[in-house]
């Protein structure tokens, strides 16, 4: 059975979903997205990432046509569709189709799409063994540029770090910010461990305000686990007990070497381990509440 693709309103073969090469999404990158899980038959955090949507959207000045909860119905009726009870979900706005040129002002109506499918970020067994990293020289966006906190059609510095990291033999790169300090990864968020505190950039610290993040926050406070938002520099990253990165994709991995520097043991630290499991606990939770 084929895949099938929500498009404004209609539900079309994934062989037949297309958007117009006027589309100013391709053409300029003009558009918003989330990256979204449903597991158990449930949207996970989907306040949250419906929320991140339409600020990016206000921020680009874009105006979608739906609201919220017409949004989280699509995206229900999509999985329901295709008979996904745990999948990922692009939610896509862009622009929509105008004319050649940047002004928004020629594309009348903004496209909405749904995508619903499996995705598998890294291979399995890193989410055992725990994950090399390198740092990019690309940097992520400067916020008076375009915020990295606009979940946004552009990835094009995010897919230059990736290629970096391809050609260093590894699977990801963590990307600094313009002031050089730790920024992210180039679709996850980084967390380390020093001294049995956890430790995460701050916002503006030039990063996306991860949903997965967010969750691991909560996570450390329930169990107690002290945790910080604060500037990191790459020292801070080769001197670190542990190290892990978290994404709607990724879900939560083990990172065991940076640039070379073995991390602790060079296997995945209890502290990333106990927050694994919370994290799979609070999936469960959060399909069953
Ligand atoms: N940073 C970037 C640049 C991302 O694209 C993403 C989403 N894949 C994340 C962090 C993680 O955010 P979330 O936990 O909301 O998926």
């Amino acid at each position: 059975m084929s895949l099938k693709v929500w498009i404004d309103g209609r539900l079309i073969d994934k062989a037949d979903a297309k958007i117009s090469v006027y589309d100013h999404g391709l053409l300029y990158g003009d558009g918003v997205f989330e990256g979204i899980r449903i597991y158990h038959g449930k949207v996970f955090e989907a306040e949250a990432h419906l929320r991140r949507l339409f600020d990016s959207a206000k921020a680009i000045r874009l105006t979608i046509p739906y609201t919220a909860a017409q949004l989280k119905a699509a995206v229900d009726e999509t999985a329901k569709a295709n008979h996904f009870t745990d999948c990922y979900v692009r939610l896509v706005v862009t622009r929509g189709s105008g004319y050649l040129g940047l002004s928004p002002t020629k594309c009348p109506t903004p496209a909405v799409f749904i995508i619903t499918d499996t995705i598998e970020l890294y291979p399995k067994e890193l989410y055992e063994k725990g994950m090399a990293v390198i740092t990019a020289s690309i940097i992520r966006n400067h916020p008076n540029a375009l915020s990295p906190r606009i979940k946004s059609l552009n990835y094009l510095n995010n897919i230059l770090a990736k290629i970096e990291a391809s050609d260093a033999g590894v699977p990801e790169a963590i990307m600094l910010n313009h002031d050089g300090n730790v920024a992210e990864c180039t679709a996850d968020n980084l967390f380390i461990v020093r001294g049995g505190v956890v430790q995460t950039p701050t916002t503006h610290d030039g990063i996306l305000e991860g949903v997965t993040r967010e969750v691991i926050l909560t996570l450390c406070k329930r169990l107690s686990i002290p945790c910080q938002e604060r500037t990191l520099q790459r020292h801070d990253l080769y001197i670190a007990d542990e190290c892990f990165l978290t994404g709607t994709g990724a879900e939560v991995v083990p990172v065991t070497k940076i640039d070379g520097r073995q991390i602790a043991q060079g296997e995945p630290g209890p502290i990333t381990r106990r927050l694994i499991e919370a994290f799979r606990r609070y999936i469960k939770e959060s399909a069953e509440g």
